[in-house]
């Protein structure tokens, strides 16, 4: 079995080939006489030469070394690793939606398009917006176009606004984004609570205050309970408000950002509404706006003229195009799948259990680690490993002790106003069996955590290898197959 823990370069053997295809009926052409010189490879690529049978072995024992929501639990909190439902699938890959081509004539491809119009209305209904659009390609991407909106809406007016504020618990993309679209991003501390601090935010907000950057519930899986005040705090001196809702599956069918204020929010396809996401695969990251900043958004708008659908690139102020296409239609069509057969009364149904869900965890692991802000939660809740911290062992190796035990780590060391953090989110997929073994799981590591630290001080155990060291895998990365370094570590092992 040794064979399956090798590079596919090192299984190699020259000549070896996977494919048998019969002799070409092609009259061969001098390569020479149809590319510039410098086009010409001078020697062959160095590809792995291998058999079939070894090419199909490689791929499906690297794919079981994989961990997905199709493996296991994924309480990774702020990501909503919920499950993603395979009718999904099936509706991605019916003909009339994976064979037509984004160059397409509009009338050809009225049925797409009418997909992406409902999915544009059914948004607004669930954010309580005005329009949406579905270009962006993630939640970060969402974020920056949301800020171009904010201005393109404030030059408009005539103003130059400078700053975007950002609360201390809020997701590392929004000051990022901030700056990107040439901002000064802010710094708004929360209070004891977890909770914006009214008071000093309104001493950051004055004629300087482009927009406001608020995910609620927050990052701790906490409601702004004064998200009015705030609301009217960044408007009333014009600032715009701007709604991270990455995760929206606490509010579903129960609130809306546009009942709380905002005039722009993001919604990430890929976490609520169950585009399969990790491994860097497509997102989608649509951004809703109230009627004001309509004229702004990006083209083109699929609308709808006497009853047919179009491509409406005639709107003079929008801030142009921000993705290729329609977006990634393939998540689009994921979560136009969802929202339907789900409805309405399922999407309440869906914030209702994720938030039972976390309140169930949360309380069964309260009495084993500290919980700084303690109180019913919405969709994920945080724990502090300061507790185990004194004991010698971090919020680090109990993460990766977890991995023994087949679980995928919670978030950790976010948000960054809480020591040693653990962000859990179960989300409403799961079953209450599932939640007990975990549960059982994490009360286990803290007894060992007082009884037998080493074991989770040495851990993970049982995984392909143990700890890496992440600041030289990020810093020094080996992404190119040297034969002869690996050639040289062989001897040195042997
Ligand atoms: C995930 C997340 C984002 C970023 O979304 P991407 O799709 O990863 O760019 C932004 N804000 C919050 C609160 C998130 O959880």
């Amino acid at each position: 079995m040794v064979e399956y823990n090798h590079l596919i370069f090192e299984i190699s053997r020259q000549g070896r080939v996977g494919s048998s295809l019969p002799e070409s009926d092609v009259d061969k052409v001098d390569i020479n006489n149809k590319l510039p010189k410098h086009l010409i490879r001078e020697t062959p690529a160095e590809l792995p030469e291998v058999s079939e049978l070894q090419l199909v072995r490689h791929y499906t024992a690297l794919s079981n070394k994989n961990y997905g929501i199709d493996n296991g639990f994924y309480p990774l909190g702020s990501c909503t690793m919920k499950y993603n439902p395979k009718i999904n699938e099936d509706v991605a890959r019916m003909d009339g939606f994976s064979r037509i081509h984004p160059y397409q004539p509009a009338e050809t491809v009225q049925g797409a398009l009418e997909v992406l119009y409902e999915l544009q209305e059914e948004l607004a209904v669930i954010t309580g917006m005005d329009a949406v659009t579905l270009q962006p390609a993630a939640g970060a991407q969402g974020e920056w176009t949301g800020l171009m909106l904010v201005k393109a809406y404030h030059k408009q007016k005539g103003e130059v606004r400078t700053k975007v504020l950002v609360p201390d618990s809020a997701h590392g993309t929004n000051p990022a984004s901030a700056s990107v679209a040439g901002f000064e991003a802010v710094t708004i501390p929360s209070n004891e609570h977890g909770l914006v601090d009214l008071e000093e935010l309104k001493k950051h907000v004055d004629q300087n205050t482009a927009a406001l950057m608020l995910t609620n519930p927050n990052t701790l899986g906490l409601f702004e309970k004064e998200i009015v005040e705030i609301a009217n705090a960044v408007h009333e001196a014009g600032g715009l408000l701007y709604y991270d809702g990455a995760n929206a599956n606490a509010i579903l069918g129960k609130s809306t950002p546009g009942k709380m204020g905002f005039d722009i929010v993001h919604l990430n396809l890929h976490k609520t509404f169950t585009g399969p996401h990790g491994g860097g695969g497509p997102g989608a990251g649509p951004v809703g706006v109230k009627e004001k900043l309509i004229p702004f958004l990006p083209v083109p708008r699929v609308a709808k003229e006497n009853g047919q659908y179009v491509l409406d690139y005639n709107q003079p102020l929008s801030i142009g195009r921000v993705k290729g296409y329609y977006g990634n239609f393939g998540i689009l069509l994921r979560a136009y799948t969802y929202i339907r057969t789900m409805g309405p009364e399922g999407l309440r149904q869906v914030s209702e259990d994720a938030v039972l869900h976390a309140n169930y965890l949360r309380k069964k692991l309260e009495p084993y680690f500290e919980a700084p802000y303690s109180q019913v939660c919405k969709h994920e809740f945080v724990l502090s490993g300061s507790r185990q911290k004194k004991l010698g062992v971090r919020t680090l190796d109990m993460a990766k002790r977890l991995l023994d035990f087949g679980y995928h780590p919670p978030t950790i060391y976010f948000p960054l106003n809480v020591e040693e953090c653990m962000m859990i989110e179960p989300t409403e997929t799961e079953s209450k069996e599932t939640l007990d073994a975990f549960a059982d799981v994490m009360i286990q590591i803290a007894k060992e955590v007082e009884e037998n630290p080493e074991i989770v001080l040495d851990a993970p155990h049982t995984t392909v290898i143990g700890r890496l060291d992440e600041v030289k895998a990020a810093r020094q990365p080996i992404l190119r197959y040297i034969k002869e370094e690996a050639e040289k570590k062989e001897t040195v092992k042997t």
